[in-house]
């Protein structure tokens, strides 16, 4: 991944999930994921690493490769928030990853 993300807070209880794009498989971010179930939003705080500078990106999330759009930007308790759009992407626990 290109950048580390500055702003990545350590939560107990999670685990890393890789983040592609559901078009072209181009991976787009490691999340650290918590929970059951399916990836329904990214928090910024919770983006491990990503290959967007998530720092500088003002709108949606859009696949660096395909320019597809991926998740839409929002809030979610006060943090920026991606909403993933159902579908966009492909998810992929991570087991051997070292933060
Ligand atoms: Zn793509």
């Amino acid at each position: 991944m290109l950048y580390k993300n500055p702003l990545y807070r350590k939560k107990r209880n999670t685990y890393p999930l890789q983040v592609s794009c559901g078009h072209c498989k181009t991976s787009i971010a490691i999340y650290a994921k918590g929970g059951k179930g399916n990836l329904i939003k990214m928090q910024l705080p919770r983006i491990i690493e990503s290959q967007i500078d998530l720092k500088r990106n003002k709108g949606h999330l859009r696949c660096t490769n395909c320019r597809r759009e991926l998740a839409r930007k929002g809030a979610y308790n006060e943090n920026i928030t991606y909403w993933i759009i159902r579908g966009k992407v492909n998810t992929k626990r991570l087991d051997n990853y070292r933060i």
